[in-house]
């Protein structure tokens, strides 16, 4: 399966990718996590993109392009993959189906997750992520760690994303108004757009998402 998920910053597109991604047996690829994993490392490109991801903005197309096609282009994605946070506006999604298409591959679903966005911005406020591993995701009051600022899953330590601050949610809940939702409608064009109802606990959401799924 080749599935994109969408949905505004905090609607649970990285809390859902990681278990969708197991129960299929596919990687899960985010683009957020990728830069931030080059920001930690200080890598070129981390050194780069730095300033855009603490002020909300969005990485150019060129990078964010090559990074996600050099991603793609591993083994374990050759079957099959979970995009989060890819594409994030219509040239991209135009620069994923031209790749996909040089395989003669297409994508299998465009999984969309609504949530209002009262509850979008109190997920945000809440998360905290995992220093040694990005997957694993926390929230002080919904899914909080059994021992406070330690990750569950590794030990490592639990910060708040720089990004998650007020004023930066907004500008980047604009963008994703402005640039993203258009994706829906160019992938609603082509049959590909599932969407479910992202309230309510964890496993529920992942259940109605492998039901909704073709
Ligand atoms: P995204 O990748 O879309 O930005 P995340 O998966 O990081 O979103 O989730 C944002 C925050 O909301 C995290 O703190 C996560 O623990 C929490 N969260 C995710 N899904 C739910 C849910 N169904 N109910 C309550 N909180 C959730
Ligand atoms: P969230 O799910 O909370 O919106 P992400 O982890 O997906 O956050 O992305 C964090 C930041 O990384 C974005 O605000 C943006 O700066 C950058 N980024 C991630 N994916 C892309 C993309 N496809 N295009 C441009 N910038 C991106």
């Amino acid at each position: 399966m080749r599935i994109v998920l969408v949905g505004p910053p905090g609607a649970g597109k990285g809390t859902q990718a990681a278990l969708l991604a197991e129960r299929l047996g596919i990687p899960h690829i985010s683009t957020g996590n990728l830069f931030r994993d080059n920001i930690s490392q200080g890598t070129e490109l981390g050194l780069a993109v730095k300033q855009i991801l603490d002020e909300g903005g969005l990485v150019p197309d060129e990078v964010t392009i090559a990074m996600a096609a050099d991603r793609l282009a591993q083994p374990d994605a050759g079957d099959g993959f979970l995009l989060d946070g890819f594409p994030r506006n219509i040239a991209q999604a135009q620069a994923l189906d031209e790749l996909l298409g040089k395989d003669g591959h297409k994508l299998t679903a465009v999984l969309d997750l609504e949530v209002p966005e009262d509850e979008v911005v109190k997920r945000i406020a809440g998360r905290r992520m995992c220093r040694k591993n990005s997957q694993h995701v926390f929230h002080m009051e919904y899914a909080p760690p059994a021992v406070p600022g330690v990750c569950d899953e590794c030990g490592g330590e639990l910060y708040q994303r720089s990004d998650d601050q007020e004023d930066t949610v907004r500008h980047r809940l604009e963008l994703y108004h402005q640039e993203t939702e258009p994706i829906i409608g160019y992938y609603r064009e082509q049959g590909l757009v599932v969407t479910i109802q992202a309230l309510g606990p964890v496993p529920e959401i992942t259940q109605r998402a492998l039901s909704a799924l073709p």
